[in-house]
């Protein structure tokens, strides 16, 4: 990691991330952290963990029950350089938080007001002392209104649905593509019009569409971003 100054002044240390599945945001932000010198908080995997826990338990997503599901469930991320690790009650969840079963249910689990409720805090309490890269999609809009930067990133759906095909491949899960697009549609309408807390740009977010972009290009022009609204020098 390279060293950088700690921004400093009334804003919170946070860049705030935001978009819809398959921007290419995870791995936008963790290349983003790691050139300026700040450690990366991936929210999309406390919502699966919730998730992962509900499903264990046999509760259904949308039901009531999930509340106590996710009232007695222990989880941690481990936040620092590179992958975020996660923990359920002590056990390292982070493969298993990926499956396809965790990625149908998530929406449905996080739409939840005490889930949200409950993960918010727990994310409010990564920034207290670290600079940090915030990655999800209510971020810049309600987890860190006063985030130093606040990012968007879109892209078309077809595009997103390319990119999680091909992690889907790489990480030897089963996919094909038509049905991962049909999923990234289902799972944005669901995260854009659920009544609490919806994925969308907060009205100061710079938008970054990443459809014609390479990897390379986005984290520079989001370096660019932080240079001039923070200060960071990479
Ligand atoms: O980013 P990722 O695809 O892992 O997020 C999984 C799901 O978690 C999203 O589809 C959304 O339902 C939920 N989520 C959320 N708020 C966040 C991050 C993720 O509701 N800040």
């Amino acid at each position: 990691m390279s060293a950088a100054a700690t921004p400093t002044g009334d804003t919170v240390q946070v860049v705030a991330i935001d978009g819809p599945a398959g921007t290419g945001k995870s791995t936008v932000s963790a290349s983003l952290a790691e050139r300026i010198g700040a450690h990366m908080l991936d929210t999309g995997a406390m919502y699966r963990a919730a998730t992962l826990a509900v499903l264990r338990a046999g509760v259904d997503p949308a039901s009531d029950d999930v509340r106590d599901v996710v009232d007695a469930a222990d989880i941690r991320l481990a936040v620092g350089d590179g992958d975020t690790q996660v923990f359920l009650n002590g056990e390292d969840v982070s493969d298993e938080i990926r499956t396809n079963d965790v990625t149908a249910a998530v929406s449905a689990v996080s739409a939840h007001a005490y889930v949200r409720t409950k993960l918010v805090e727990l994310q409010r309490r990564h920034a207290d002392d670290q600079f940090l890269v915030v990655e999800g999609r209510d971020i810049g809009t309600v987890v860190f209104p006063n985030a130093a930067l606040k990012v968007f990133l879109t892209a078309t759906p077809e595009a997103r649905a390319e990119r999680r095909h091909r992690q889907n491949v790489a990480a030897g899960r089963e996919s094909i593509l038509a049905e991962v697009l049909e999923a990234v549609n289902l799972r944005d309408h669901l995260d854009s019009t659920r009544a609490v807390s919806p994925l969308r740009a907060a009205d100061d977010a710079v938008v970054v569409d990443t459809s014609e972009m390479t990897l390379e290009q986005v984290i520079d022009r989001l370096t660019e971003l932080v240079t001039e609204r923070i200060g960071v020098r990479p």
